[in-house]
């Protein structure tokens, strides 16, 4: 009996093993080295990751999926959010930054409970699936609560602790511990709950104006020492670009460089108000800009040079913001801003074509996060973060002359059918298959009320 027992085991591990999808899509848009398009080929995915591209349709396959009218395209990467400020969407919105954030959104957050940003998170996980992200990068506090909510939904996440000496009035070292201790936190999460392919982390000291330089010193100091990434913001408005040159006599890119702080390790969100002088700096250093056309527009910021940074070869990456300040978690209308608002800006409409944008919601994005050799683009060997479009969805699908083109300026979120995360359906026409997201949105309805009560907003 045992014997046959043990036999059992071994078969049921070997079909496990060896179980492969397939998908034959029409079109796949790799973004691989070659941008290659691909026309009716097959893709098998074992084990979580890419294994088969090809023609040919290959021996085995215990689930086949043939998908006419559908392009596959790499699961869209949102580099830069704080996904549980969905519990504060539109509370204030076309108000002063400084009101919008003492009067608003600071009340409202000091009241929030650990479960409150894990349902928060959870729902804004489920907009992002929507719209066709596999990864996000964060920054918030009660982070812990965030990687589990990654862990639930089947999304993947780059997490940072919010870390800001100056706002919470800590010394620089107690507040390092803070980080030190969620990323042990993090780690202790990953492997007891064998998240360790989809939880990763980053520093995140919040900006220049929000760490003291010591601050920000300890996160350089650190990451030299260990590689870790480090998440921040950057030079994003008028007036910490005019407070951080009265405070040093230097702009925040020129600060951040005379302390050694600037590195390939570093992913600057905004990085709006940039002087001629300071691209190279930014290329030399290897920064990663991540770029929030929509927050930047929406909270008046103003609009990021791309175009410059593009020509100097810096890397740039897209990201929504959090939903505070978007209002959306939604890859698909960021990916349009972005491809239309420097054509506007330069009057030149050949500025941040449509490819372009793709890389940038995709394999400049798993760059710039550090994780390129495992996401960002479908080839053999990388994780199988894929998202199926319908082209049936709506009347833009057709004709299809351009993918890239029609991917950029004429779908939207709608067409996105089915999403696959680390080899597993997260959402699958579109219904999704790990979030209850009608019981999420009835808690989320709550948390704010009780926030509104609390807080004494009327
Ligand atoms: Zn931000």
């Amino acid at each position: 009996m045992c014997f046959l027992f043990v036999i059992l085991i071994v078969i049921v591990i070997e079909v496990m093993v060896f179980l492969m999808i397939l998908l034959h899509p029409e079109i796949i848009i790799t973004m691989d080295h070659d941008a290659r398009v691909l026309k009716n080929y097959w893709i098998g995915i074992e084990n979580g990751e890419i294994t088969y591209i090809g023609r040919e349709k290959p021996a085995g396959g215990e689930e086949v999926i043939e998908l006419p009218n559908r392009i596959i395209i790499p699961g869209l990467i949102d580099s830069h959010t704080h996904v549980a400020m969905t519990l504060l969407r539109g509370l204030k919105d076309d108000a002063d930054l400084m009101d919008w954030l003492q009067n608003y959104i600071l009340p409202m957050e000091m009241r929030l409970k650990p479960d409150d940003v894990y349902y928060g998170a959870l729902y804004g996980i489920g907009e992002l699936i929507s719209s066709g992200v596999t990864t996000f990068m964060d920054m918030y506090y009660h982070e812990i609560e965030i990687a589990k909510a990654v862990v639930d939904s089947g999304v993947r996440a780059v997490l940072s602790w919010g870390s800001a000496d100056v706002f919470f009035q800590r010394s620089p070292e107690e507040e390092f511990k803070i980080a030190k201790r969620f990323e042990q936190d993090l780690n202790a999460l990953k492997r007891n709950k064998g998240a360790e392919d989809r939880l990763f982390y980053a520093y995140g000291p919040h900006s220049p104006y929000g760490c003291t330089r010591e601050l920000l010193e300890l996160f350089k100091d650190k990451s030299n020492e260990t590689g870790t990434r480090i998440h921040i913001h950057l030079a994003e408005t008028e007036s910490e670009f005019k407070d951080i040159r009265e405070k040093t006599g230097k702009t925040p890119i020129e600060y951040l460089d005379s302390i050694g702080f600037l590195s390939d390790k570093v992913m600057a969100a905004h990085v709006v108000w940039v002087a001629e002088k300071e691209f190279s700096i930014l290329r030399e250093r290897g920064v990663h800009v991540l770029h929030n056309p929509i927050s930047n527009l929406k909270l008046a910021s103003g609009i990021a040079p791309i175009p410059k940074m593009l020509e100097n070869g810096i890397n740039v990456a897209l990201a929504t913001d959090g939903p505070a300040s978007n209002n959306r978690l939604d890859m698909f209308r960021e990916m349009h801003v972005a491809a239309i608002i420097h054509k506007g800006f330069t009057r030149d409409p050949k500025t941040v074509p449509a490819k372009t944008v793709l890389e940038m919601a995709t394999i400049r994005a798993a760059k710039a996060l550090g994780l390129d050799k495992y996401i960002g683009s479908i080839e053999v060997g990388k994780k199988a973060d894929l998202v199926v479009l319908n082209l049936r969805n709506g009347t833009q699908g057709t004709p299809l002359h351009d993918p890239y083109s029609m991917i950029v300026y004429s779908l939207d979120k709608s067409f996105v059918e089915s999403v696959m995360i680390n080899g597993e359906w997260v959402y699958f026409n579109g219904e999704y298959t790990k979030i209850d997201i009608e019981e999420t949105r009835e808690r989320v309805q709550n948390i704010r009320e009780r926030l509104m009560r609390e807080a004494g907003i009327t």
